[in-house]
């Protein structure tokens, strides 16, 4: 699975749609300061299914949405999309049929975001979990923020524990393990509640 290109439209300060192509190899973004370089690694983190609106440096989600400028008005949306090349096979299970994928993230004002994969309309958990299973996405340790390394230096042994977690693609496991513990507190409520009615009945 190659990352082969990023598009951003209405995003932070791309408000046009703007191409990112990765070609093979070392890849290189250079420009002054503020031109959005780390605009661009915060669109891929995105588009992976980061929910905190403060790692996209903003006090609520729509905050990416292009406020606009002097000489542009707003935005009401923004858009990133992310095209992987899967002529490999090694997309994970559920995702993996066909040699392209293209997730595509987009927000609304005063709607929310919606997710698609090649087109077809999935749940953020849906996507979070295509890339937790592929040992990447928005929280991948790949995706270095500026600042982290000395976090990272002064972290609990617990907090980089998870580094070496997503390393090894498990914590797609964790989360799904999370939601089945849910499940199960949920039932023995019911089954309380099961026992509640039969013993007024008895
Ligand atoms: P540095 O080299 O200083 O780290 P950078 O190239 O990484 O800078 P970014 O931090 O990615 O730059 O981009 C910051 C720019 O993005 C600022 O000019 C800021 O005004 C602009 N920006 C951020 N959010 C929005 C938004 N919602 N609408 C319009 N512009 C935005």
């Amino acid at each position: 699975m190659l990352f082969t290109k990023l598009r951003l439209t209405g995003f932070k300060s791309f408000v046009d749609p703007t191409d990112l192509l990765i070609k093979e190899g070392l890849t290189g973004v250079v420009g002054p300061n503020g031109c959005g370089k780390s605009n661009l690694l915060e669109a891929l983190r995105w588009v992976m299914g980061e929910n905190r609106p403060k790692a996209m440096r903003g006090g609520g989600m729509e905050d990416v949405i292009f406020a606009g400028a002097s000489t542009r008005p707003a935005r009401n949306f923004a858009e990133v999309s992310l095209v992987i090349d899967n002529s490999d096979r090694l997309a994970p299970a559920g995702f993996n049929d066909e040699d392209q994928l293209e997730i595509v993230r987009r927000i609304t004002r005063d709607v929310g975001s919606a997710y698609k994969v090649n087109t077809k309309d999935v749940r953020a958990r849906d996507v979070q979990m295509l890339f937790a299973d592929a040992s990447t996405g928005a929280h991948s340790p790949a995706l270095v923020r500026q600042g982290q390394i000395s976090e990272l230096i002064n972290a609990k042994p617990k907090n980089r524990r998870r580094i070496l977690e997503e390393a090894a693609g498990i914590s797609g496991l964790y989360q799904r393990r999370h939601e089945a513990e849910l499940k199960l507190k949920g039932a023995e409520q019911n089954l309380a509640r099961v026992d509640d009615v039969v013993d007024q009945l008895a």
